[in-house]
Order: C-alpha cells, then structure tokens, then sequence
C-alpha cells in the first residue's frame, strides 16, 4: 500500500513538472534541495528537455552539513555498547561527545562553503578536520590543513607565531578509526559536485515557500491555477513584485502610480526582511559558538579536576 501510494505521488509530481516546465517555455536545469530520489530518477530518464540538457538534483549545503551530525549520533548511538580496539567505548569523556559533534559538523559546513569551487579543495578540506581531530603532541598530522596565520588551525598557526602548541581538542585514533566511514561517504566526490553552486536555502524565502503562499497545499486547484500560480512565484521569486507590471503591461494594463508605489513598498519591505533574517542566522551562529567553547571549556575543568 505504502508503495502504491508513494508511485501515485511520483506520478502526480512528474506530470505536475511536465505541465509546468515544459520544454519550450523555460526549462528547469537545477533542482536544488529535497525531490525524492524516485522523482528525481523519473525526470531525468523521461527526457523532458532536450538531450543536451541535462536535469540536475543540486544539494543544499545547509542539509548536507546537518548529515554530518546526523551520521556520527547514528554511529554512536549504534556502537554505543562496542568496546573499540583500545577497550573503551566510542562515547565518554574526551571522545565522540555532542559538542565534538557539534565542532566537526560546523567545520565540515565551512570546509564546503570555503572551497566550494573546486570539489578536489572541498575534499581535502574535509579530510583535513579527520587528520587534524587524529593529530597530537607526538604525532601531529596537519599537512592538510590550511598554513598561515590566519588559519583555523591552532598548529599551523602556531608554526608562524612560533608560539607552542598544545593538543587539547584531538580525538583518540580508535574513535577516529571508527568514522573513517561517515568522513568517506560525506567527502565523496559525486555528492561534493552537487555543493559546488555554494548555494544555501533561506527557509523564509525559499522557493516552495513561495508556491505555496499563492496555492495552499490543502486547497484543490485546476491546473490553470497551478500554473499562475508557480509562474507569479518564479516571477516574484527572482525580480520582485515589481516585475508584476510588465506582465500587466503586456496585458494591455497600464499600472497607476499608487500601483507602482506600493508594489515598491512590498519588495523594499522584502530585502529588508531577508537582512533581518540574515542577521538572526548570524546571531544564532555567534551563539552555538560561545555554547560549543562553553561545552569544551567545561570538559577541560572536568579533566583537570
Ligand atoms: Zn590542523
């Protein structure tokens, strides 16, 4: 039944996109975010476009960063009662903690969006937090980390401030050992090809948002105003609410200047929203920051004490 129901979904969706991008109008190359893969397969072996142009399923990178997390608590939580090779176990004090967690699903979202040109950098970048967690004062393993003073690396920039460097953060080898695996699947070349737009999806603008501000999912729609409603979508979406006159130009409606005046309140009161927006998303990062030092601050004490 399950299945039955999730085919009728993937069909419905199919025609929905063959009525609404279809070849000849405007064609939609990127998909970017959450299709189910069973769509997406659908889409690309249907051959809806042209065979030049190819249909691609774009990650969000906001979503592939909370993977990180989301398979190392997995990992943990499965090999929770697993003693390791050095007979502890993966969790515990000094090992793979919720703020250590936290720390290598932070870096690992800023190893994507700082070398998201090159998926060869973003790899690198990626297995540099492996090896630079694994490092410590007698084997210090940093060759892939960035170099310079600026650097997020303690070590490395310990090497221009000739200021000496002690290993606090590192992970035993045995812990590391164990997501050897999670590192693998999440530096894959494939998936990183999929982040190299460097692209995030703002949840209070995002395109879906959108469609369904205009065509509530709840309400049963024809298809005609399905269509308006999408096409209003992409054309607010990408230049505004101003762009609403042209098509009303076109429709032979020429625009009053209360019109014009108010559908320019509408998209300043737009940007102005999306940097309020923007602002919180920094406070909120500001403030995870000062948790996670909190966190491994607090582990410090403990181990000290
Ligand atoms: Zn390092």
């Amino acid at each position: 039944m399950k299945d039955t129901v999730v085919e009728w979904k993937v069909k419905m969706q199919f025609e929905c996109f063959s009525v609404l991008f279809p070849r000849g109008t405007f064609a939609m190359q990127n998909i970017l975010g959450m299709v189910t893969p069973k769509f997406f397969k659908k889409i690309s072996e249907s051959k809806v476009y042209e065979e030049e142009l190819v249909v691609e399923k774009l990650e969000i990178i906001g979503h592939v960063q909370k993977r990180m997390g989301t398979k190392l608590r997995n990992l943990r939580n499965k090999l929770k009662s697993t003693k390791l090779t050095d007979g502890k176990k993966i969790s515990g004090c000094d090992r793979l903690t919720d703020a250590q967690i936290l720390l290598i699903q932070k870096y690992y979202g800023l190893a994507i969006r700082n070398t998201s040109k090159s998926v060869d950098e973003m790899s690198k970048s990626i297995w540099a937090i492996y090896f630079h967690k694994l490092s410590t004062d007698a084997k210090p393993q940093h060759g892939l980390c960035p170099m310079g003073s600026d650097s997020w690396c303690g070590f490395n920039k310990s090497l221009v401030s000739g200021e000496k460097y002690i290993h606090k953060h590192s992970l035993p080898e045995p812990v590391l050992l164990a997501t050897k695996k999670v590192f693998r699947e999440l530096a894959d070349k494939k998936l990183l090809s999929k982040c190299i737009h460097g692209q995030s999806q703002n949840p209070n603008e995002s395109f879906n948002n959108c469609v369904w501000k205009r065509i509530p999912k709840n309400t049963f729609v024809g298809i005609n105003t399905l269509k308006i409603g999408v096409m209003d979508a992409v054309l607010c979406f990408n230049d505004g609410f101003y762009s609403r006159t042209e098509v009303l130009k076109n429709l032979g409606i020429t625009p009053g200047k209360k019109h014009l005046r108010c559908i320019k309140k509408i998209d300043m009161l737009r940007i102005k929203e999306a940097e309020f927006m923007f602002q919180e998303a920094r406070k909120e990062a500001r403030t995870l920051k000062r948790q996670i030092k909190r966190v491994s601050e607090l582990s410090e004490t403990s181990k000290q004490d």
